[in-house]
């Protein structure tokens, strides 16, 4: 069976590409019957807070990204990576190395003053253990010298290390605790991961860590490191050049949908195609389709994205995910009205809309309540003749059938009989009916809002 995961580090934020690579993760493992599962590598103390992982967790379940069984703290398994220190120790894998950091530090001194390499060399790796001091010691890998290790990556091809460039690692340090190296490896290996798909900023780790599982006769999992994301000037993401939290995205009102779809296309391709249900990204996704160049972020295009995918949700999921947008930016919820003349007016909005607070801006005029706020241009759409037609309009409008034919039939023949165009009305009428002057067609607002708050808001704006 196929198992995926993902592994953040919490550091605050749930940044975007560890939210694409949970992604890729969870699709490939979903596509294949497969386990995704999710681990917080919360061993650094300081940073590992309990808000940290939280907001780990809000990114994955906001981009609805669901994990199988409970979410594993490598912190909590600390005791078993030292357990797997030891016994690579026992089997001669690993050695108890007593330098100090002091000479350490000498030892690298003096190599760099005498331009040689400074990589460390433990002379404590084939010392007597009937030599061994009684003093505080790392445990280090017995890592081999000659030849290469080899990597062979899903995306990034075949990948060569000189051994003679690879250091003796450590394992476990002096106070007992594993390092990153060792713990991502134990961790892996137990929970059965058999793809570790992640950035590629591990390439040189998977190297390392290639290592230890050779060295305990572990199944390696499927290497796939894959480019990172860049900013839209093709720099290194950064706050300078692009939204790197998930939760940024989440707050501008991009839907989970249209985000997973985007992301998706940040790295991967299927051919032409950019706009796709989770469906079939779900069947296509796969390791040769993601290519060795670094990423580029485009807000047009995540636009784009989100407007296809607004125009193809139900409306009792966009309205929910209306709910969720209020309630995560601090706005006041929609009242149970509110909310039923959005879902009326849904018909009307979602087609042209490129974010769900772009929906409710074009469903402004389901929203809004009399006295109406008036912009600018409304004010001054209305002027007195136009007053005096809407004045007029009214009294036609009290007693017809309320359907679309009538409606356009009576403002028709109201304009002819002002000797002006139905289109001359337009711009009072959407003034009157929604304070503004880009909206969608009055007959769709009076359909929706009903002849009551129709008529109602027209006197309004005659008198
Ligand atoms: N904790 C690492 C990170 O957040 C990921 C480690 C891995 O995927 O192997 O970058």
């Amino acid at each position: 069976q196929i198992v995926t995961r993902i592994a953040p580090s919490p550091t605050g934020i749930m940044h975007i590409g560890t939210a694409r690579t949970a992604l890729f993760n969870w699709l490939y493992a979903r596509g294949r019957g497969g386990k995704f599962l999710l681990r917080i590598e919360d061993t650094d103390r300081a940073r590992s807070t309990p808000e940290a992982t939280e907001a780990i967790l809000e990114g994955m379940r906001w981009l609805g990204l669901d994990w199988d069984g409970e979410a594993v703290s490598q912190f909590a398994r600390v005791p078993r990576h030292a357990e797997v220190a030891h016994e690579m120790l026992a089997k001669g894998h690993a050695y108890k190395c007593f330098a100090s950091q002091d000479e350490i530090e000498a030892f690298r001194e003096a190599a760099r003053a005498e331009g040689r390499s400074t990589l460390y060399l433990s002379p404590w790796r084939d010392a007597d253990p009937a030599s061994h001091p009684d003093a505080p010691f790392v445990i280090r890998l017995r890592a081999p010298r000659d030849g290469e290790t080899v990597i062979e990556d899903a995306v990034q091809g075949r990948v060569i290390f000189r051994n003679d460039q690879l250091d003796d690692m450590v394992l476990l340090r002096s106070d007992g605790t594993p390092t990153y190296m060792l713990a991502v490896v134990v961790d892996d290996h137990d929970m059965g991961v058999t793809h570790a798909i992640r950035g590629d900023d591990h390439l040189n780790n998977a190297a390392r860590q290639a290592q230890i599982y050779r060295a305990m006769g572990w199944a390696e999992p499927v290497w796939a490191h894959i480019p990172l994301i860049h900013g839209e000037d093709g720099k290194k993401l950064s706050k300078r050049n692009g939204a790197t939290g998930v939760m940024e995205y989440a707050e501008m009102g991009i839907p989970a949908a249209a985000m997973r779809n985007y992301l998706a296309r940040l790295g991967w391709s299927h051919g032409d195609d950019e706009l796709f249900t989770d469906a079939q990204a779900i069947e296509w996704f796969d390791l040769p389709g993601i290519g060795r160049a670094p990423a580029r972020l485009d807000m047009k295009k995540l636009e784009n994205v989100a407007g296809w995918h607004i125009a193809r949700m139900s409306d009792d999921v966009l309205l929910s995910e209306i709910d969720d947008f209020l309630a995560l930016t601090g706005r006041p919820p929609l009242s149970q009205a509110q909310h039923d003349l959005m879902a009326a007016a849904m018909y009307c909005l979602k087609d042209r809309a490129k974010s769900l607070p772009d929906l409710l801006e074009k469903g402004q005029f389901a929203l809004a309540s009399r006295p109406l706020q008036l912009d600018e241009k409304a004010q001054a759409a209305l002027d007195p003749v136009s007053r005096g037609i809407l004045h007029e309009l009214t009294a036609q409008l009290q007693n017809v059938s309320w359907d679309r034919d009538t409606l356009e039939a009576v403002l028709t023949r109201t304009a002819e009989a002002h000797g002006t165009k139905f289109g001359k009305l337009a711009a009072p009428l959407r003034a009157a009916l929604a304070g503004r002057s880009v909206t969608p067609s009055v007959f769709d607002m009076m359909l929706v809002i009903g002849r009551e708050e129709s008529l109602a808001r027209l006197t309004e704006a005659a008198s």
